[in-house]
């Protein structure tokens, strides 16, 4: 486990309170997921889909990019 996990409803990171997913906990996820890119895809879009009843007034530009957009 991470301590760099999200706390809503704001879905900052517990650790270092940057909004999620921090820096940190991407490239954890990228080596968790390296052999298995479209679960890490369906687990962040699971998130995506929450945080984004959490932060109803985020454009969804910019959530999609936050929790989403950054996959290489
Ligand atoms: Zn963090």
């Amino acid at each position: 486990m991470t301590a760099h996990g999200p706390v809503a409803p704001l879905w900052l990171c517990a650790a270092c309170s940057a909004p999620w997913s921090c820096p940190t906990r991407r490239q954890q996820l990228l080596h968790e997921y390296a052999t298995t890119p479209a679960a890490l895809a369906l687990y962040l879009s699971s998130y995506y889909v929450a945080a984004s009843q959490d932060i109803s007034w985020a454009p969804a530009g910019t959530l999609h990019r936050r929790f989403l957009g950054w996959l290489p």
